[in-house]
């Protein structure tokens, strides 16, 4: 077994995350009915038995593999190690703790790095600097965004930290599809050299089959929102996003979905709205408030406003195929891996992203598009226009832009969000 690195401190954020969701999970259960916010309660559930596996495989001395949200997690699973999502831990301590991960974006500011980059990679990275996490090794993508490329090097020349890049091209190709399902192979290869493991590809092709039926469900799920009401609560946009970063390739992101299909299915046939009553369907189609997740429930129930979807839960993938050869098998995890939520809409041109973003408002009947444009993504700043003059043109409904930074309150905070939403809300007839 690998034990380069034991002692108990090696992911304490993730300790800090098992605290924080075994408290909200404790206080969901005691205070709300049994049927309050059920994507919450189960999510909650699934999430605290993924940390506590966590927290034990890092107490056993396996290596600590941290990976960028869009290296999907079942890739993971070809090894034994403990993987931990960058991204992720930045934005679910930042939902979940008062403060969220404020502190570990200032000591990232202090130790240099611009203020304007993304809060995703500057939680973990200043936790990293703060040697809360002891990474054996970090994997990620050259994508989507410079963010990601300026951040990731930080682990590797400030803490030497063997780090694992995958090229992903630009254009969306045959070739380019071939030439990163070559990258991913040949990145797990590495990975496993300097962790000391050989990928296990009968386990990583598991992984996947759990996942092609994730992504059914999920499909399922989407194909029942275009029903008036929503028979989604708002904030299962929030958790599933979350899950599906942090959990997938587990056999509890698999029962998460089928058990929310089922409650999904009930509310799709009594035409139950989450919050009382549906008033107004948005699209949200970029990211939603990870600062702040309540924002999701205010708005189901004060506002009778449904979330249909964000930019997390409108990204499917045909399923892979396993039962070729791993050939195939790449290829499939190549073609997944370059439609992954931001990915697809960060390295491709603006025009596919507009023409299904009308398609969307037609096909769920959507009143109105709330645009969040992140400080970090550049590479999207000058889209909202765009899509806002398309959106009215050719469906003839309004979109909100509201500038923010998902991981971070003090930039535009949650009474701004309810001000800003409640007046434009307002102007709907
Ligand atoms: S695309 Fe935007 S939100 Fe996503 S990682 Fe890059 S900068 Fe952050």
């Amino acid at each position: 077994m690998y034990i380069k690195n034991v002692n108990q401190n090696r992911i304490i954020p993730y300790r800090m995350l098992l605290s924080a969701t075994s408290a909200i999970k404790e206080l969901v259960e005691r205070i709300l009915p049994e049927n309050g916010v059920p994507s919450m309660r189960i999510g909650l559930e699934k999430l605290e038995l993924i940390l506590q596996s966590s927290v034990k495989k890092a107490e056993d001395g396996l290596p600590v593999v941290g990976y960028h949200f869009s290296f999907p997690a079942e890739f993971l699973q070809c090894f034994d190690c403990v993987p931990v999502c960058v991204e992720g831990t930045s934005y679910f301590l930042a939902a979940f703790l008062e403060g969220g991960s404020e502190k570990y974006y200032d000591l990232m500011h202090n130790y240099g790095h611009p203020f304007h980059t993304c809060t995703s990679q500057k939680g973990t990275m200043g936790m990293t600097l703060d040697n809360l996490f002891k990474f054996d090794s970090l994997i990620t993508p050259a994508a989507p965004c410079d963010c990601t490329i300026a951040s990731y090097p930080f682990f590797k020349h400030e803490k030497e930290i063997p780090l694992v890049l995958l090229d992903m091209p630009f254009l969306r190709e045959e070739k380019s599809y071939e030439y990163y399902a070559n990258q991913l192979k040949e990145g797990l290869i590495k990975l496993g050299k300097v962790i000391g493991q050989e990928p296990d590809f009968n386990k990583l092709k598991k992984a996947i089959e759990l996942e092609n039926q994730v992504n059914k469900l999920k499909l399922e799920i989407f194909e029942l929102i275009k029903t008036t009401p929503s028979p989604i609560s708002n904030l299962y946009n929030a958790i599933s996003a979350g899950l599906s970063i942090f959990i997938s390739g587990t056999p509890e992101n698999l029962s998460y979905y089928k058990q929310m299909l089922e409650i999904i299915k009930k509310r799709y046939k009594t035409r139950e709205h989450h919050g009382g009553e549906e008033k107004i369907r948005s699209i949200w189609p970029y990211m939603i408030t990870f600062f702040s997740i309540d924002l999701m429930e205010w708005l189901d129930r004060e506002l009778g406003l449904s979330v249909l979807f964000d930019i997390f839960n409108y990204n499917f993938y045909d399923p892979i195929n396993t039962k070729s050869d791993l050939n195939a098998m790449f290829y499939g995890m190549s073609r997944k891996s370059m439609g992954l939520p931001m990915v697809r809409q960060s390295t491709e041109f603006f025009g596919p992203f507009i023409e299904y973003c009308i398609n969307f408002a037609k096909d769920f009947s959507a009143d109105c598009f709330i645009y969040t444009q992140s400080i970090a993504c550049k590479q999207f700043g000058s889209v909202p226009q765009l899509l806002r003059e398309a959106l009215k043109e050719e469906v003839g409904i309004p979109m909100l832009l509201i500038e923010f930074d998902a991981g971070d309150a003090r930039m535009t905070s949650l009474k701004s969000f309810k001000e800003k939403i409640s007046m434009f809300t307002q102007t709907l007839s």
